[in-house]
């Protein structure tokens, strides 16, 4: 019998930001994504419990992920538009 474990990453998209920032990797201005992560222990494949939430920027251009702190991402949030998102 096989027991198979493991965790599954789920991304949801919150909004952009208003504002444009520079990104640390390739260096070009957009207006980041506003994802947070919720990572989830599974069981045979089907997400059983979430064990860990993060809040992240995403560069829309090269998709690096900055984590940032609370009250930052917070403060983003309260001033975020809501378009969706356009694939580059
Ligand atoms: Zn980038």
């Amino acid at each position: 019998m096989f027991i198979i474990i493991g965790n599954k990453h789920f991304t949801h998209y919150r909004g952009r930001t208003r504002d444009e920032f520079t990104c640390p990797h390739c260096g070009r201005d957009f207006r980041f994504v506003l994802n947070t992560v919720s990572s989830w222990f599974t069981f045979t494949f089907v997400p059983i419990f979430p064990y860990r939430f993060r809040r992240t920027l995403e560069c829309p251009y090269c998709k690096t992920q900055l984590k940032i702190d609370g009250a930052t991402y917070d403060a983003l949030l309260k001033n975020r538009t809501r378009e969706k998102i356009r694939k580059i």
